[in-house]
């Protein structure tokens, strides 16, 4: 018996491989989760079920996200969600990409998101808003925006020194949309 973490319509098998039991549904030849819990498998009987998750919640709106950067275009960041939180409580994530459009970056003017962020900075963000087709992030506040950063030159991690990223290896000298909480200081 294996377990897993699934959300509500997720996919968990075909209906010739396993019946439908606890907590899932059958539609078009394929089981699903009906409910957010831990998928069990079992392969004696062939049933699947899911035990339903009571305490754990999902992510929403509002939440507080850790992301690091996948790909940065012209008008928008692509990310990948890595953990949200709401407060201090954890909150499991129910998709894991999201996107930054550069009207959600901050209040001031952005001429060049690739002044903003760079592929594989890591992002503390705010939720803004969860559609079916994707996560909408902004980090228009001074606590939201990068927390750790590369540098573009050499890789190597850029620390904050008077307002300003520098990097120890190659002296480097970068911008970004800082995030109050950056967590690499000189
Ligand atoms: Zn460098």
């Amino acid at each position: 018996m294996r377990k897993k973490v699934v959300i509500p319509g997720e996919e968990l098998a075909i209906a010739e491989e396993y019946a439908a039991s606890e907590n899932t549904f059958e539609e078009n030849e394929r089981i699903y989760a009906s409910v957010l819990g831990r998928a069990e498998y079992d392969k004696a009987k062939h049933e699947i079920s899911v035990l339903a998750e009571k305490t754990a919640k999902p992510f929403t709106e509002g939440c507080k996200v850790i992301a690091q950067v996948l790909a940065v275009r012209k008008s928008r960041v692509l990310v990948k969600l890595i953990e949200a939180r709401l407060g201090p409580e954890k909150r499991i994530l129910t998709q894991f990409f999201a996107t930054l459009f550069i009207s959600n970056v901050d209040e001031r003017f952005i001429k060049d998101l690739n002044e903003e962020f760079k592929v594989g900075d890591f992002i503390i963000a705010e939720v803004e808003s969860i559609k079916p087709y994707g996560v909408y992030l902004r980090t228009n506040k001074p606590s939201l925006g990068v927390i750790k950063a590369y540098c573009s030159v050499c890789r190597a991690p850029l620390y904050l020194t008077n307002q300003k990223l520098m990097c120890k290896r190659c002296g480097s000298v970068e911008k970004r949309k800082l995030s109050a909480e950056y967590i690499l200081k000189v």
